[in-house]
């Protein structure tokens, strides 16, 4: 007996190379059976003929310490609004306010929800109009060995380090080598933010290392990655030829349009698409992910590209093996999405707006092998 059969989908999941229609049954909270017409008993079934099922969405770079911190946002509502069944927290928390980013944020919320463990030992503590102080601009707030500590204490949470680089953010480049000195610790990706210069993007490319990542990777200039010529910057070659993975964490001020028309033209496709959602870029100009994946979608990038940006790509880079793919035994999380033809405006970090034809919508989510936010079509067949 399953617990839910998703019917009829058009099954995208680019890890394990499927691209067609089919059905996919899940059991325990985890994938149980997926191909063309399952047989068998299941206590609930739904629909999705004309619609596409793909993994449970994954938005790598969100921020959802909700009321803990200036920034975050209610991670459940992004994640219904976004069709996200999984939430990485990128950095809101430090190592003096994780438990309670635990105990009060992510075991009560329906997402799951992991994180990376900012090397600021406060997190992200003083970001919102008309304040902003960056948390790495005193380097007394910079501890590998507590970051060390606090994220052996939440394994099952923490994903990685993060640390914010940029004249208003961080003291020079000596943050980025402290969280890398703790990344390298804990043997865990280091998730870096690159913003307005000083530090340079040679600076920061060039000290990360194989599965780091580097967000806001289609930043506009200043620090964005294009040379005047159009091509994309020796240091971003260099560091994807050594395995950096390139994140877009689009944000209130860290996607540009030109930049990403320029890099897609030079075929450097980012390895993962990211909202960035926070409390000033959820009302736009990121919304969630899936306003971020159409704006990918009406650049001209492939459905199944943009699916694995936001599956298997992210799942890979925080080394979760059992997310981001549909295959037997993998965690039971999908999104059923539909595309929605019209005339829609979509906007860039800097007012740049592009006009196309079609947007992702969700329809449903499955989380853990469940229906999240649908009603269940008919009962057991
Ligand atoms: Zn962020």
């Amino acid at each position: 007996m399953y617990d839910l059969i998703l019917r009829n989908g058009h099954i995208i999941d680019p890890r394990n190379g499927r691209d067609g229609i089919g059905d996919i049954a899940f059991r325990d909270g985890k994938v149980a059976a997926v191909g063309g017409k399952i047989a068998g008993a299941s206590r609930a079934t739904k629909d999705a003929t004309g619609r596409i099922v793909t993994p449970g969405l994954i938005d790598l770079h969100a921020h959802v310490y909700n009321l803990g911190t200036s920034l975050g946002v209610d991670p459940d509502h992004v994640a219904r609004i976004s069709g996200a069944t999984t939430l990485v927290d990128a950095g809101s928390a430090g190592a003096g306010i994780f438990a309670g980013f635990r105990r009060h944020v992510i075991e009560r919320c329906r997402t799951r929800v992991l994180a990376f463990l900012n090397i600021s030992h406060p997190g992200i503590f003083g970001f919102g109009a008309p304040i902003n102080v960056g948390e790495c601009q005193d380097m007394r707030l910079v501890h590998a060995g507590e970051c060390v500590r606090v994220a052996r204490e939440h394994p099952d949470l923490i994903v990685g380090v993060k640390v914010r680089i940029g004249d208003n953010v961080s003291a020079g480049i000596r943050p980025l080598e402290v969280a890398l000195e703790a990344a390298r610790e804990l043997k865990l990706p280091l998730m870096t933010h690159i913003g307005r210069p000083p530090p340079s993007i040679e600076a920061i490319a060039g000290l990360m290392q194989t599965g780091d990542i580097l967000t806001h990777c289609c930043r506009p200039a200043p620090n964005a990655p294009m040379l005047t010529d159009g091509a994309v910057c020796g240091e971003y070659l260099a560091a994807r030829a050594r395995g950096v993975v390139f994140d877009v964490g689009h944000g209130a001020g860290s996607f540009g349009f030109q930049t990403a028309r320029a890099m897609l033209a030079a075929g450097f496709l980012p390895d993962t698409i990211s909202s960035d959602v926070h409390q000033a870029s959820i009302r736009g100009p990121a919304y969630n992910l899936l306003v971020t994946m159409s704006k990918f979608l009406n650049l001209g990038v492939g459905i199944a590209d943009i699916v694995r940006q936001s599956t298997a790509g992210p799942a890979a880079a925080i080394g979760r093996p059992d997310l981001g793919h549909l295959d037997v035994g993998a965690i039971g999380d999908a999104t059923v999405l539909d595309i929605e033809s019209g005339t829609f405006t979509f906007t860039d970090a800097i007012g740049e707006t592009v006009t196309g034809e079609r947007q992702f919508a969700v329809a449903a989510r499955i989380v853990g092998g469940t229906l999240a936010d649908d009603h269940v079509e008919a009962a057991a067949d």
